[in-house]
C-alpha cells in the first residue's frame, strides 16, 4: 500500500503535459508545446537518410524477423562498445553492453539491478521524473541531492555525502543535463567520482544527451573515471540521432575493474533482460551502420540548431520581467527558468502560471514542480526557431497582461 501511494503521488512529465493540453479550449491559435523534448516533431530536426536506409534494408533483408539474443545482437553490442570507447581511456567489449528499449528501459535495468530491501538511491533535484517513478516501483527509497542554480547546476557534493548511508546503492547524474541544460566539467565529474568512491557506491551516468554540448563546452563521459569508481552508463539513439520513437538504448558497465562483471551479477542482468525482450531485431542490426555512416556534418548541424534555439530562448526569456534564465544552456534540449512571482498580479505559483498560459495562449510549458523545483519552469528548446519565437512572444504578452506594473508602462 505504501508503494501504491508512492507511485500515485509521482508526477510525470507526460501526465502534466496531457493535463495542460486538456484545458486548451481556444482553437483559433495553434498550440505550441515547449513541454516535451521530442525534436522529431519539427521538420528541421530530421535524422539522416543513412539511418533510415540502414533500418529499411535491415528490415527488408528478411533475415531479421526472429528473436535477438538476450542483451542484444553481438554486432550491436560491439558497435556501442566501440562507439563509447572512443572517448574512454580503456576499451569496452560487447559483454559490457546490454541493448534496451530506449534509455528509459536502461534506467529500469540500472535501478532494478541495484535495488534490494531497505536500499536508497541518490537522485538529482531538479531531475528526470522517470527515475523517481522507477525507484518507487522497485521500492527504492529516494533521497534527493540538489543541483545548485548559482553554480551552473553542479551537484551539491556535500549533500551527496551527508545523504548517503550504508544502505545507499548508487548516485545518479544526468550529463548533459535535463532539465537544466548544463554540461559538467572534467573537474566536477572527477569530484563526483571521488565522492562516490569514498561512499563505495557506483555512479549511474545518464548520458542520453551525450555529445549534445555546444558553445565550446566539451562533453566528458563519466566512464572516464570508471577505474576510480564503477559507472553504469545509460544512453540511446533517441536524442543524438533524433529518433526517440525507435526505442533503441543501452545499459553499459563502464567499469574496467569489473565490479559488475562478476558471474553472479552478469547472470542477474541477463535474466532481467530476458524478462524485458529488448528492441526489435532489425533495429538492433541497423545500429553499426547508423553509427558508422552518420556524417560529422549531421552532428554539427544538430548542435548549431540547438544552440541557435537556446540563444533565442535565453535572450527572449530574460527580456520578460517575470522570468529569469540564469545560464545560457550549454547542451541537451531543456533549461530551467525562474519565475519571479513578485511582479505578477494574479499568478499563485508555477502550476497556476502554466495552466493560465495554456488556457490563454495555447502554449505548453512544464511547471518546475514536475521536475522537483517549485516556482521554476522547464522550457524545451528543441523546437524550430519560428515556433519558439512565437511561443515566447505569447508568453511575453501573457506575463505583461498579468503583471502588477502593467498600467504604469503607458
Ligand atoms: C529522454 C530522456 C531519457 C529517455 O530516453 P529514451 O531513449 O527516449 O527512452 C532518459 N533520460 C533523460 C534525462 C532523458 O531526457
Amino acid at each position: 500500500m505504501e508503494q501504491e501511494a508512492a507511485i500515485s503521488s509521482r508526477i510525470t512529465i507526460k501526465g502534466t503535459i496531457s493535463l495542460l493540453m486538456s484545458i486548451i479550449e481556444n482553437d483559433q491559435k495553434r498550440v505550441i508545446s515547449l513541454g516535451m523534448g521530442d525534436p522529431s516533431a519539427y521538420s528541421c530536426f530530421r535524422t539522416t537518410v543513412q539511418a533510415e536506409q540502414a533500418v529499411t534494408s535491415a528490415l527488408q533483408s528478411g533475415k531479421l524477423n526472429g528473436y535477438a539474443p538476450t542483451a542484444g545482437l553481438v554486432m550491436t553490442r560491439k558497435a556501442i562498445a566501440d562507439y563509447l570507447a572512443r572517448d574512454l581511456p580503456y576499451d569496452l567489449t560487447a559483454d559490457d553492453v546490454y541493448i534496451t528499449s530506449g534509455c528509459t528501459q536502461a534506467i529500469d535495468v540500472a535501478l532494478t539491478m541495484l535495488a534490494r530491501p531497505g536500499a536508497n538511491i541518490l537522485l538529482p533535484r531538479p531531475g528526470f521524473p522517470i527515475y523517481e517513478l522507477t525507484a518507487s516501483f522497485r521500492n527504492l527509497e529516494i533521497r534527493h541531492y540538489d543541483l545548485l542554480p548559482d553554480r551552473n547546476w553542479e551537484a551539491d557534493l556535500g549533500a551527496i555525502q551527508s545523504l548517503a548511508d550504508h544502505n545507499t546503492v548508487g548516485v545518479a547524474i544526468i550529463n548533459p543535463g535535463n532539465p537544466c541544460g548544463n554540461v559538467y566539467s572534467y573537474q566536477h565529474l572527477k569530484n563526483i567520482a571521488e565522492t562516490a568512491k569514498k561512499l563505495c557506491i557506483p555512479v549511474i551516468a545518464d548520458e542520453v544527451y551525450g555529445h549534445l554540448a555546444f558553445g565550446g563546452t566539451p562533453f566528458v563521459p563519466m566512464g572516464v573515471f570508471g577505474s576510480m569508481v564503477p559507472v553504469l552508463t545509460l544512453g540511446s539513439l533517441s536524442k543524438r540521432w533524433i529518433v526517440p520513437g525507435w526505442r533503441l538504448g543501452w545499459f553499459v558497465t563502464t567499469d574496467p575493474c569489473g565490479t559488475f562483471k562478476q558471474p553472479k551479477v552478469v547472470e542477474r542482468i541477463m535474466k532481467y533482460c530476458d524478462t524485458l525482450g529488448g528492441p526489435p531485431t532489425f533495429l538492433q542490426a541497423a545500429v553499426p551502420q547508423i553509427i558508422e555512416q552518420t556524417d560529422e556534418a549531421f552532428y554539427t548541424q544538430t548542435l548549431e540548431q540547438l544552440e541557435h534555439s537556446a540563444d533565442i530562448l535565453y535572450r527572449m526569456t530574460n527580456e520578460i520581467p517575470a522570468l529569469h534564465c540564469p545560464y545560457k544552456p550549454q547542451g541537451a534540449m531543456a533549461v530551467m527558468v525562474k519565475l519571479n512571482l513578485s511582479v505578477l498580479e494574479d499568478i499563485r505559483d508555477d502550476i497556476d502560471f502554466c495552466f493560465k498560459l495554456a488556457k490563454e495562449e495555447n502554449v505548453i510549458v512544464v511547471p518546475g514542480v514536475a521536475v522537483g523545483l517549485k516556482n521554476w519552469l522547464r522550457f524545451v528548446f528543441s523546437v524550430d526557431p519560428p515556433s519558439l519565437q512565437e511561443a515566447l512572444g505569447r508568453i511575453k504578452l501573457f506575463s505583461h497582461r498579468h503583471s502588477k506594473i502593467v498600467h504604469h508602462q503607458y
